[in-house]
């Protein structure tokens, strides 16, 4: 293996085979035969038979297994066949459950897993990071992730957070150097390893490690540590059936002593006990919230909202604020410059004159200072970066004169050789003759961008950035022809200038230069010459109206939060609703200023930040927590990292957001889109509602059957149903249509009321007494059949109230499906519940007209009138509770 830290970095370009301009096609497809994709090795998951036998590890299946042996001495023992099939079976769900979850969070960790930006064939491209290969260049700036190991070739400044690796959180300078001796990997400065993650500056690296070959790939174990994959509700739903499994026993032993007190023979008290904590285990309850939350998230991503933490499912419905960024969430993205300031004149874009050459400086900052690139028409890089490359693009070019004072190697390489009028302009041809020697890059701390080029034969300094940080650092202008020192009313002007721009939602980018011979240096980005504003429209989405109001509807704050200036802020938030009459906005430098209790108290009416740093964004999210709301932020630059952890629900950008972003985000726009966020919170609250719905579904259609089996044993009738009887229900008919109700789709009333009680939790007071009270409905109803059948016999009895409560919960599912009564949700609304139903009368019917069945389910015979009887008794429940529903 090479040492690739200790070789000069163009001697080993040249043992990788590799030119600057990257690998070709072929190369690639060569070594990725030989070295594989860029992936790791997965921890080992758990075999198909371990999840299998896990499923038994429950307390409530180790109730029905002692259940299953107690069966096994009564007179009825094909149940215990009939119990330990279920328990088999119901693992085999549970097994096929948890696989498939697996996979629906694999495809989603798909969707979000990150992509690298490479050289190949000379040309910059994004790919997926596992098509990333040995000898590849990679580009790296602020934000990446840092996707395989590799030598550095080209640096600029580039510092790197290598946490993940070595457990040092102080971020690494970096350098293009060898480096020479045995030196330990932390310390190897000319590299970069995989899962790191790039803070700041650029670099250009030549990959040599992929896949498991890498550092992090060699960590054994690394990758073994399982995630805490259970959501507040699915722990507090485990915490649920611990009780509820204590509580039955304790229930079956009362029963149990009952029957022995009433002298029942021992075997039929045991079998009372029995069928008690068999109809009180919701043995499809924890299969069905899973299947809910899947459903759930497959329907967000396809909605570009891609869940990565489960736990944000259920956040989403209780979210109060969402403190969203400006630029490309709530507006487009799509920045147009639409005026410039040069030589004290405001004029438009295609009014630059390029023989003018104030204006050819202006245009030449504006494209030198700059990462951005077009390719195939699409801008490649910062939105703002290359609408300053399309202003160029489309300056006229017969206005061009050569030697008119400009850049003399500029002239010489391009324009003299070439046919220029034909020619678009081209920035990559200006930038190849006049190559940039230093650069600090952007950072929205700072708000700042400067590069060094020679310029006009000598060093100078070019800067763009906010007005506000940029003009402060200028000690002269350059207007008329001359180079003056700035006067107060120069500034003044200027301000006026950059207001009017701003006033009308612009965003306005400064340009000033000097020369100078010295280091390019944070500490030097001063003493500037003053050049121009360029100012870009970047309009608000169009969706944006309509989701801030329906967020306002939904009781949710929307707060917009921009490294913009106030005015343009103010200007876009007055568009799209977020600022309305009686708002403060406020700026970073004025927040600074602001006690924690004075933010406390005014944050309710901020409704825009502008100019706001990282940190800023921290304090916001505390501040709103402090008054007990559920916060959701955006983000996506590399400092965000913090304010999204911070959040409830931290949300990156899928396509501007920086992978450091995407990595401590708990959800992901793939389409950047403030609208999506709103779909989402409406998908979650509607995932919420339906887990509640199916749960209320399947406790109350079982606390029917708990009661009446009650009943029975305190009035000291003979048992009204079977264990078999019970799992047929539990299992069969009543699991559809909890799965239906899950499935219930969204509707508009879910944004028409108030954000959940992140507090409160499903089983609340209420919720019990609905289940009780629904249940002791079904129950009536139940023993009323049972004693119908009594009349003629015990048998018959048991067979009629089998029948009826199976029905009643088939019918009771109709109720479940939401609060409305069923007139008015519809029942073609969810297809799923009548499908469901069908499915469950058809499985009743064949046990009830089957007779090779009727000596495992005990049933009796019957007349068409008993049918009547218990459709009829089956479905009165569902009235009496549609008829209140109306109500
Ligand atoms: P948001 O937080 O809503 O996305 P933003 O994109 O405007 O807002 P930043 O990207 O932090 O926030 O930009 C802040 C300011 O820095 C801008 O108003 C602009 O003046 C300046 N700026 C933005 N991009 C650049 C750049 N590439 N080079 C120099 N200055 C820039």
């Amino acid at each position: 293996m090479i040492e690739s830290w200790k070789v000069d970095s163009n001697k080993l370009m040249k043992k990788m085979n590799v030119t600057e301009k990257g690998l070709s096609d072929e190369q690639v497809l060569q070594i990725r035969e030989k070295v594989g994709e860029n992936l790791l090795e997965e921890a080992k998951k758990k075999s198909v038979l371990q999840v299998f036998l896990s499923q038994f590890c429950d307390l409530l299946v180790i109730i029905l297994i002692i259940a299953a042996v107690i069966s096994a001495f009564s007179e009825n023992p094909e149940s215990t066949i009939v119990i330990i099939a279920v328990l088999i079976m119901n693992s085999i769900l549970g097994t096929v459950q948890h696989i498939k979850a697996e996979k629906s969070l694999e495809s989603l960790k798909q969707l979000s897993s990150p992509s690298a930006k490479i050289m190949r064939n000379g040309i910059k491209i994004q790919i997926p990071s596992k098509e990333v290969v040995p000898g590849d260049i990679l580009v790296l700036e602020a934000g990446d992730l840092i996707v395989a190991d590799g030598r550095i070739i080209n640096n600029y400044s580039l510092q790197v957070n290598e946490s993940s690796l070595t457990g040092e959180s102080t971020n690494v300078e970096k350098t293009d150097k060898a480096l020479e001796g045995d030196i330990p990997l932390a310390d190897r400065i000319n590299m970069v390893y995989s899962g790191s993650l790039v803070v700041y500056g650029r670099a250009e690296v030549l990959v040599t490690e992929t896949g498991m070959n890498t550092e992090i790939g060699k960590i054994a174990g690394l990758m073994n540590k399982a995630k805490e994959r259970k959501t507040p509700l699915q722990k507090s739903l485990d915490q649920f059936s611990g009780r509820l499994a204590i509580g039955i026993m304790i229930i079956s032993a009362v029963v149990f002593v009952l029957c022995l007190i009433r002298n029942v023979s021992l075997i039929d008290s045991l079998m009372f006990a029995v069928a008690l904590a068999v109809a009180a285990i919701p043995e499809a309850l924890g299969s069905i919230v899973t299947i809910v939350q899947a459903i759930g998230t497959g329907r967000m991503a396809s909605e570009n909202a891609i869940i990565k933490d489960l736990k944000a499912v259920e956040s989403l419905g209780c979210v109060s604020v969402i403190c969203s960024d400006k630029t490309g969430t709530l507006t487009q993205n799509k920045m147009t410059v639409e005026k410039v300031y040069v030589d004290g004149d405001i004029i438009s874009p295609n009014q630059l004159d390029l023989k003018n050459q104030l204006h050819r400086d202006l245009v030449y900052n504006a494209i030198l200072s700059n990462d951005s690139s077009i390719a195939d028409g699409k801008g490649i890089g910062d939105p703002t970066e290359y609408a300053l490359l399309e202003m160029f693009r489309n300056i006229k070019v017969e206005n061009f004169r050569i030697g008119n004072g400009g850049c003399k190697k500029f002239e010489d390489s391009t324009v003299e050789n070439n046919d220029f009028n034909e020619k678009m302009l081209n920035e990559e041809d200006v930038r190849r003759a006049i190559p940039r020697l230093q650069e600090i890059p952007f950072d929205s701390d700072r708000k700042l961008m400067s590069v060094k080029c020679k310029l006009h034969d000598k060093e100078t300094v070019l800067t763009k950035g906010a007005l506000d940080v940029l003009l402060n650092r200028c000690i002269k202008i350059r207007k008329n022809n001359q180079v003056r020192e700035i006067s107060q009313s120069d500034i003044e002007e200027i301000l006026k200038v950059n207001e009017k721009f701003s006033n009308q939602g612009l965003r306005v980018l400064s340009f000033a230069y000097k020369e100078a011979d010295e280091d390019l240096t944070i500490e030097n980005e001063k003493d500037f010459i003053f050049l121009g504003l360029i100012a870009m429209i970047d309009p608000p989405r169009e969706e944006s109206v309509e989701a801030v109001q329906k967020a306002k509807e939904a009781g949710i704050k929307t707060v917009m939060i921009t490294g913009d200036h106030k005015i343009t802020a103010i200007a876009i938030a007055k568009k799209i609703g977020i600022f309305n009459d009686g708002d403060l906005a406020v700026t970073g430098l004025e927040l600074d200023e602001m006690s924690n209790e004075e933010l406390y108290e005014k944050i309710n009416r901020i409704s825009v930040y502008a100019r706001v740093s990282p940190e800023n964004k921290i304090r916001i999210v505390e501040a709103w927590q402090k008054h007990g709301n559920v916060v959701s932020m955006t983000g996506d630059g590399v400092n965000d990292a913090p304010a999204l952890k911070k959040a409830d629900i931290g949300v990156a950008m899928g396509i501007t957001g920086t992978e450091v972003s995407k990595d401590a985000s708990s959800m992901i726009l793939a389409d950047d889109n403030f609208a999506t966020i709103i779909k989402a919170v409406a998908n979650g609250r509607n995932v919420y509602r339906n887990i509640k719905n199916a749960i209320m579904f399947l406790l109350s259609g079982n606390m029917a059957g708990i009661l009446c089996v009650l009943y029975a044993s305190i009035v000291g009738l003979s048992m009204p149903f079977t264990a078999i009887h019970l799992l047929f229900i539990n299992l069969l008919t009543d699991s559809l249509p909890a799965i239906a109700i899950g499935m219930e789709p969204s509707d508009d009333s879910l944004l028409k009321e108030k954000p959940r009680n992140p507090k409160e939790g499903i089983l609340t007071k209420y919720f019990i007494i609905k289940i009780m009270l629904q249940g002791a409905l079904i129950g009536i109803a139940t023993m009323s059949a049972y004693y119908i059948g009594l009349k003629t016999n015990t048998a018959l009895a048991t067979t009629m109230a089998f029948a009826t409560l199976t029905i009643a919960r088939l019918f009771h599912g109709f109720n479940c499906r939401g609060k409305e009564s069923i007139r008015k949700l519809k029942l073609k609304t969810n297809p799923y519940q009548i499908m469901a139903f069908v499915a469950g009368i058809a499985f009743i019917s064949i046990v009830l007209f089957v007779p090779q069945l009727h000596g495992l389910f005990e049933i009796a015979d019957f007349t068409a009138v008993n049918i009547l009887e218990i459709l009829g008794l089956a479905f009165v429940p569902t009235l009496i509770i549609q008829i209140v529903k109306e109500i």
